[in-house]
């Protein structure tokens, strides 16, 4: 850049010493001037002095303010650790029953727990007594919504970011419909761990709340997408278990994907009881869950070999004894109470631009189930990116119907950052009927598109 080379030359010229030597240069500076430099450099001198101790004592006291600190990060990585570890672990070595454990006897049927024949009559006189605790709440069925996740943490923080993401969309949909939740940690039967944990945990709930008229399973990686709808809970009068799925696939086709436990229904009565003892004989970890999965296996279509799991149980036991179980159950596949995340989560868009909320169908699915991603575990059946952006996109378009009844919507279905849609007004309350799902404007079962 020529006209900068002024610049540097300017600043060649500025030294006091000239380029034959300081010595020759000083000799020729008069008395007066001398003394003054003299003062100068003693001046500067003392300040580089003092600049240097500055420096210095700023290098060690950084040094023992680091060292501080790490230690204090050490010591809050070890108790993280510490923690961590005794959480995941299984053993609890101070419990006696760990100690006194022993190898459930296979020649025994596994059982939840004592048989229970008379629930209906004990429930009807608990009711009549207990006028305070109805079974249905201005004409409507009281529900318990049930879910629940391990009791360690996830095995990646991400996963425990999406377990809140799940919570966070469940506990909207139920307070926006009155409907009561219930979130599980627990291992109410040690057996009965992983996937089949909800099978005691339901009759648990169903013994200790006879008020409760229905008992709804959700997983935790199945999201509510559709905020408006409701379960047609009239139309299953009859029945004593919702559940999703295809007829044809359950009793011609044998599949194991006939039906999904990942949500459902169950009424609370001596039936439901009835059906969860049956249920959970192939249950009990190890030995006989594994052997149980032999058997599903070779009679379920399409099964990979692996134990047996509660959906695959459950498939067994309603085509083996259908005649017991079928006339009670009812087997929905008109709105989405589980939908398959693979085919849905793409359609987003379309959804939007085509269709509103409170259909629950495949215009604008139920609930959104994340089968196969296991974003709580290590191993998945799909790669854990795609996972990650569908249930980011899941939530978000779940997130934006609630979002938007307080006048904002998320900025983009993988962004967690929001924006405003309404402006701010000085009479909010013309618009709160209008926005409240509760009080939806299309009608809330499906029955107008
Ligand atoms: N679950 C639980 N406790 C456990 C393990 C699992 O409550 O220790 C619940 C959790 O809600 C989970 C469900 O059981 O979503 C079923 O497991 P998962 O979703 O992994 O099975 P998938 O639907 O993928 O077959
Ligand atoms: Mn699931």
């Amino acid at each position: 850049m020529g006209h900068d080379t002024g610049t540097p030359e300017k600043r060649r010229a500025l030294p006091t010493t000239t380029a034959n030597g300081g010595r020759a240069t000083t000799a020729r500076v008069p008395r007066g001037r001398q003394i003054h430099r003299t003062f100068n450099n003693i001046k500067i001198t003392v300040l580089c002095g003092l600049v240097t101790i500055l420096v210095l004592r700023g290098y060690i006291g950084l040094n023992l303010g680091t060292s501080d600190a790490d230690a204090v990060n050490r010591h809050l990585i070890e108790e993280t650790n510490r923690i961590l570890a005794e959480i995941r672990s299984d053993k609890e070595p101070d419990d006696p029953e760990d100690q006194s454990e022993s190898e459930i006897n296979p020649n025994v049927t596994y059982a939840l727990g004592p048989k229970i024949t008379n629930w209906d009559q004990e429930r009807k006189v608990w009711l009549d007594q207990n006028q305070q605790f109805p079974s249905h709440v201005n004409g409507k069925p009281r529900i318990l919504l049930v879910t629940g996740s391990p009791p360690g943490p996830c095995d990646n923080a991400i996963g425990d970011h999406y377990l809140l993401k799940g919570t966070k969309n469940k506990i909207d949909y139920c307070r926006l419909h009155g409907i009561e939740i219930l979130y599980n940690m627990a291992h109410l039967d040690k057996e009965l761990a992983g996937y089949w944990a909800k099978l005691p945990l339901i009759r648990r709930l169903l013994l200790s709340h006879p008020e409760v008229e229905w008992i709804w399973w959700m997983d935790s990686d199945a999201l509510f997408t559709d905020m408006v709808f409701e379960i047609p809970l009239p139309k299953y009068d009859g029945y004593n278990m919702v559940i999703h799925g295809y007829p044809d696939l359950l009793f011609n086709q044998k599949s194991w994907i006939a039906l999904n436990t990942g949500s459902f229904l169950f009424r609370n009565c001596q039936w439901s009881l009835d059906l969860l003892d049956e249920w959970a004989p192939m249950g009990p970890k190890g030995k006989i869950r594994d052997e149980a999965g032999k058997i599903l296996t070779a009679n379920l279509k399409g099964r990979p070999a692996f134990e047996a799991d509660d959906q695959s149980a459950l498939i067994y036991l309603l085509i083996s004894k259908k005649d017991q179980w079928m006339n009670k159950v009812f087997v929905e596949n008109s709105y989405y109470l589980h939908g398959y995340w693979a085919g849905l989560v793409d359609r987003y868009e379309e959804m939007i631009e085509k269709y509103h909320p409170g259909l629950g169908d495949e215009r604008w699915p139920f609930i959104t189930h994340f089968v196969g991603c296991k974003p709580c575990g290590s191993y998945g059946d799909y790669p854990v990116e795609r996972c990650l952006s569908s249930m980011e996109r899941a939530f978000n378009f779940a997130d934006n119907q609630v979002l938007e009844l307080y006048g904002f919507r998320h900025r983009g279905l993988l962004s967690p950052k929001i924006k405003r849609i309404r402006n701010e007004t000085a009479t909010p309350l013309e618009f709160v009927d209008q926005f409240d799902i509760r009080r939806p404007v299309h009608g809330s079962n499906g029955s107008r598109s």
